[in-house]
């Protein structure tokens, strides 16, 4: 391609059909919503949030917005999202593995049942929307996978097991699934944003001690809010990231780099 050749088309999303999961609040509605301002139709599995707050951003830009009821820590509703998507829209364009839970305690006192709900929904339901979206995705010989990893990506955390275990895991499953796919022109990509003022870090952000610790650490000065997720999740969700797989963008105000 010529210098020439390359447009702002190369973002947008015209025609294009997404999947994000755990929507309703926090990250992602951020990616829904910026998913819809590039030109996207939204099919959203939502679990215990309506959704109906995004649908309403969505359908402001225009686009369709279509909510499921889909609690992610089944492999068979995994599996059933994508099929629901196919029978709605007729494809998938990009899938964003949002959705995302986290439990702490310290590590002598962490239960079974906190160490298995967090890896069921952070890490085998990406593996399984992943693998069954990939597979409508080689159809098309064209597709985006965006995964979202975490600062515990990198780092081990404290209080977390089972998160930084996951999302440890996402990072390996980005790069696995990216070094197959890219023989149907599938890009895997994933964000790991840092620090966030979602429900997410309410907890933590509460606790006068630990919110200075980590303020003290972003060369940013500040905490991330969801707005700031959203130019890359439509960069790696569009034409002009073609080139772009298995990479793991932080969006941290440079936590990573102090
Ligand atoms: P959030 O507002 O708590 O969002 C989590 C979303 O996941 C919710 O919409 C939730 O839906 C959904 N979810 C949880 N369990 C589910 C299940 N069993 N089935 C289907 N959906 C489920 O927190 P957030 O900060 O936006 O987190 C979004 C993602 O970003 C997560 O993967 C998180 O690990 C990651 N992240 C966040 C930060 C941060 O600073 N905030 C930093 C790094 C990574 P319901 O509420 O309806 O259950």
């Amino acid at each position: 391609m010529d210098l020439d050749d390359f447009t702002m088309d190369f973002f947008s999303l015209k025609g294009k059909v997404a999947v994000v999961t755990g929507a309703a609040t926090g990250l992602g509605q951020a990616y829904a919503v910026a998913l819809a301002k590039a030109g996207a139709d939204l099919y959203l599995p939502v679990n215990r949030s309506s959704g109906e707050e995004t649908k309403a951003l969505i359908k402001k830009q225009g686009r369709k917005a279509v909510l499921v009821k889909a609690d992610l820590s089944g492999k068979e509703a995994a599996k059933q999202v994508i099929k629901g998507c196919i029978e709605t829209f007729g494809r998938i364009d990009i899938l964003v593995n949002n959705a995302g839970i986290i439990k702490r305690a310290p590590l002598l006192e962490y239960k079974d049942e906190d160490w298995e709900s967090v890896l069921n929904v952070n890490l085998n339901a990406v593996y399984y929307l992943s693998q069954a979206a990939a597979k409508e995705m080689a159809k098309l010989r064209s597709g985006k996978i965006i995964n979202v990893a975490s600062m515990l990506s990198f780092q081990g955390g404290k209080f977390v097991p089972s998160y930084t275990a996951s999302k440890h895991g996402v990072a390996g499953l980005t790069k696995a699934f990216a070094n197959e796919l890219s023989a149907y022109n599938i890009q895997v990509n994933a964000i790991a944003p840092g620090y966030i003022k979602t429900a997410n870090t309410a907890p933590i952000r509460q606790d006068e001690n630990r919110n200075r610790e980590i303020l003290s650490r972003i060369p940013a000065g500040r905490w991330g809010v969801p707005s700031d997720l959203m130019g890359a999740v439509i960069f790696l969700s569009s034409a002009a990231s073609d080139y772009v797989t298995g990479h793991i963008l932080a969006v941290d105000g440079g936590w990573l780099v102090r």
